[in-house]
C-alpha cells in the first residue's frame, strides 16, 4: 500500500497538475530518504518535469535541463504519499522532500512518509535502465492474456506469492492479490502450473477488472491513503474479502478465513476457492 491503483491515481493527478512545471527549489529534510544520487540534487534545480510515469508501485519523474535528462524514481513504501501544499496533513515532521514549482497549477509538492520505508533515487538514464530492469516485472495492465497464461503456467509456488512477486508482475500488493484471487475463485495456495486454461483466463480477467475498477474509484483509502490533492479513494467499500475474516462469503457459502504466511494475511473462502 499504496499499490498499483493508488499509484496510478497519484500519477494521474501529478500529470494533470505539475507536468511541464519547473523545479525552482528542492529541499531535502531527511537525506537518508535519497538512496542514490544525493550529491546530484542541485542539478535538479531549474529542470523541467517533462514526463511522469508509473512503474509497478513506483513513480518516475523525467527532468530536463539544457538538453540533459535525469530521473527521479520514488518508492512510496507502505505509507508514502505525494501531497500538494493545499492537502497538508498537519504532520509536517513527516515531510521528507519539498519541491517548489514554477509554471505549475500547484506551487509546492511534498513527499510525505510517516514510516520512512519509501525511498527516492536520483538517477541518470543508464542507472535508471539498470534499476528498472533489475527490480520490476511486467505491468499487469499492459500484459496480454497470452503472456499472462505463459507466466502463470510456468510458475512454481503459490499463486498468492506469484501475484505479490514484483519481479514477475509489478504493482500488485496484498489487498489486490486477495481480491483478485477471490474474484477468480482461485485458492491463494494453488500452484500456477496446475491451473486449467479456464482458471488462468478467469484470473487474467479478474486482475484487469479489479485493478481498473480500483483506479476508477480513486484507489483504496486504507492506512490513510490520499491523492496529492488530499482526496480519498473509496474502493475499500468494494473490498469483498480483504480484512473480512469471519464474514459470510458473498457468494452464499461458508465463512471467510484468514491465514498468515510470512507476515502477509491471506483471506479466502474455503468453498469457492478450492485448492486444486
Ligand atoms: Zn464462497
Amino acid at each position: 500500500m499504496p499499490e498499483l491503483p493508488e499509484v496510478e491515481v497519484i500519477l494521474n493527478q501529478l500529470r494533470s497538475h505539475i507536468l511541464e512545471s519547473t523545479i525552482k527549489e528542492f529541499h531535502v529534510q531527511r537525506s537518508d530518504i535519497i538512496r542514490i544520487g544525493l550529491s546530484s540534487r542541485q542539478w535538479y534545480l531549474g529542470t523541467q518535469i517533462t514526463d511522469l510515469i508509473r512503474k509497478g508501485k513506483s513513480l518516475i519523474f523525467t527532468c530536463r535541463k539544457n538538453q540533459l535528462t535525469r530521473y527521479m524514481l520514488a518508492e512510496l513504501g507502505m505509507t508514502g504519499l505525494f501531497l500538494f501544499q493545499s492537502a497538508s496533513t498537519g504532520y509536517d515532521k513527516h515531510i521528507h522532500l519539498t519541491f517548489t514549482l514554477e509554471q505549475s497549477n500547484e506551487a509546492t509538492l511534498h513527499y510525505w512518509n510517516p514510516r520512512r520505508f519509501g525511498r527516492v533515487y536520483l538517477l541518470d538514464a543508464e542507472q535508471l535502465a539498470h534499476f528498472t530492469q533489475r527490480r520490476f516485472g511486467i505491468d499487469p495492465l499492459s500484459l496480454t492474456q497470452e503472456k499472462f497464461h505463459e507466466l502463470i503456467h510456468n510458475s512454481r509456488g503459490r499463486m498468492k506469492a506469484f501475484l505479490l512477486n514484483q519481479h514477475k508482475l509489478a504493482g500488485i500488493g496484498n489487498i489486490y492479490a486477495n481480491e483478485i484471487l477471490y474474484d477468480a475463485r482461485i485458492h491463494p495456495y494453488a500452484q500456477g502450473y496446475r491451473l486449467s486454461r479456464a482458471a488462468i483466463a478467469r484470473l487474467y480477467g479478474s486482475t484487469q477488472n479489479i485493478l481498473q475498477q480500483a483506479i476508477i474509484s480513486g484507489g483504496s483509502s486504507i492506512r490513510d491513503f490520499r491523492a496529492p490533492d488530499g482526496s480519498r479513494g473509496h474502493f475499500q467499500q468494494q473490498h469483498v474479502i480483504y480484512q473480512k475474516a469471519g464474514h459470510p462469503c458473498p457468494r452464499g457459502c461458508s465463512k471467510i478465513i484468514k491465514r498468515l504466511t510470512s507476515e502477509r494475511s491471506s483471506f479466502y473462502c474455503p468453498s469457492c476457492q478450492k485448492r486444486t
